[in-house]
């Protein structure tokens, strides 16, 4: 299958050149051609398959043309190699845990699925390619881990110096290798102007190859809809009609769960919930999309004020507001409302939520109170460990540290200050 630029002006790419180049020249996100539906006895079995089957069938159409089937298998062995529970926690609402991963946040699936496709690609290649991100936090830990070691690639991460937390700078600073952390003085806007400068500079990219492991990259998008699948085949038993409620900085998970709607997923709705960053929310209201300047806050792997797959939301309805609204709703909730639910779900379930995961269960509350007959389910996106702080200092309990982060604890960290983009292009021109 080919990819289109969402600008129009570029030429269609095959799945390989969209994951190499990550955005077209256009500037436009890619988009694929089609989304066939799966057939209905796909879902009818959903149960009996395993989530390996369900991420092959479902990712299939998109990557085939450029991975054979065997390697595609392997593949989604390295990547799906945890467990993706659904806990109920209240009657009618329950939490999907995306954070059985390597770095204990839902992104590590979107990190490993590129890292190896990237790896896959270069096999022969005597080109290397240089991958770069900016990170409000836990992007960084999943592309410096599912990247460490592939051959071909280098990863340059940069981060807002002092706004990550101490575990998240670790889990980016520690590894070595093909990964290096420059840490800007400045806010996370300014990390991501930086490499969207990057991306821009002819005269850069005339000597290297870059490319982006944020969410605008499809490797790193699409296969964050296996999460809604997986979710539908445990609570499919409940006869019930599902919502999905996503924490949403970005809105790349809240997009792949469309994507999976559109292959043929019963879904009833979706809510995407944010922190103070309410430029969708407020789009949602009055149809006008103004971006803003971000804004800290509890939980800040969401607070991005210009969320760039939104344009890939409002395209999969056809740029049709009243379809939009159909399907979507998305609201806003502030540090102490979100820091009352953890306190809220703590005490009236012993379940420990992290910020972000609040902020779903939240949107889901408050969309139930409208509509009650469904049952919801709310995105833990992060582990509780990762923001340890907030959520010690919340619910007032310590939480175990797992060994997955004990593992990074005892490491020396190691980055590069910078404060300007000549520093970045210095960088990426001599120093990898
Ligand atoms: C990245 C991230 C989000 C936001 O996901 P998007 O796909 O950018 O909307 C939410 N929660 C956590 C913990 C994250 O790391």
């Amino acid at each position: 299958m080919n990819f289109y630029s969402l600008n129009n002006q570029a030429p269609n790419v095959s799945f390989k050149d969209a994951v190499i180049t990550g955005i077209a020249p256009d500037r436009g996100l890619y988009f694929p051609e089609s989304i066939e539906p799966l057939p209905s006895s796909f879902f009818e079995r959903i149960e009996e398959l395993s989530n390996h089957e369900i991420a092959f069938n479902s990712i299939h159409q998109f990557v085939s043309d450029d991975i054979p089937n065997e390697k595609l298998k392997e593949i989604l062995a390295n990547v799906l190699d945890f467990d993706f529970p659904v806990v109920e926690i209240e009657e009618n609402v329950a939490t999907l845990e995306l954070f059985h991963g390597p770095t204990m946040a839902f992104k590590d699936v979107g990190a490993r699925f590129m890292a190896n496709c990237m790896g896959y690609f270069s096999e022969g290649e005597n080109s290397e390619v240089t991958v770069l991100v900016a990170t409000s936090g836990d992007t960084g830990g999943a592309v410096a881990n599912g990247f460490l070691g592939v051959k071909g690639v280098n990863v340059v991460i940069l981060y807002p110096s002092g706004k990550v937390s101490d575990i998240q700078e670790r889990q980016l600073t520690t590894l070595g290798q093909n990964i290096t952390a420059l840490e800007v003085d400045g806010t996370f806007d300014d990390c991501q102007k930086m490499v969207k400068t990057a991306f821009l500079d002819e005269a850069l990219l005339k000597k290297m190859k870059l490319t982006s492991a944020n969410s605008i990259n499809i490797a790193r998008w699409l296969p964050q809809l296996f999460y809604f699948l997986f979710a539908y085949k445990q609570a499919k038993s409940k006869n019930k009609e599902i919502v999905f409620s996503v924490p949403s900085g970005n809105f790349g998970n809240v997009c792949a769960g469309m994507v999976a709607q559109k292959l043929g997923m019963p879904v009833k709705h979706f809510i995407a919930s944010t922190n103070l960053n309410d430029t969708v929310p407020e789009f949602m209201k009055t149809g006008e999309y103004v971006p803003k300047p971000s804004s800290a806050t509890i939980s800040n792997a969401m607070d991005v004020g210009d969320p760039s797959n939104f344009v890939r939301i409002r395209h999969l309805y056809g740029d049709n507001f009243e379809e939009l609204s159909k399907n979507l709703s998305s609201y806003m909730f502030t540090d102490s409302e979100t820091r009352e639910a953890m306190l809220h779900i703590y005490t009236n379930s012993g379940y420990i939520t992290d910020p972000h995961g609040a902020v779903g269960y939240l949107g889901l509350k408050k969309y139930q109170e409208l509509h009650p007959d469904n049952y919801g389910i709310f995105l833990e996106t992060a582990h509780p460990v990762k923001f340890l702080d907030v959520v010690e200092e919340t619910i007032g309990i310590s939480v175990e540290i797992p060994s997955q982060i004990q593992k990074v604890m005892g490491k020396d960290k190691k980055s590069i200050h910078i404060t300007k983009y000549d520093e970045l292009k210095n960088f990426l021109l001599e120093g990898c």
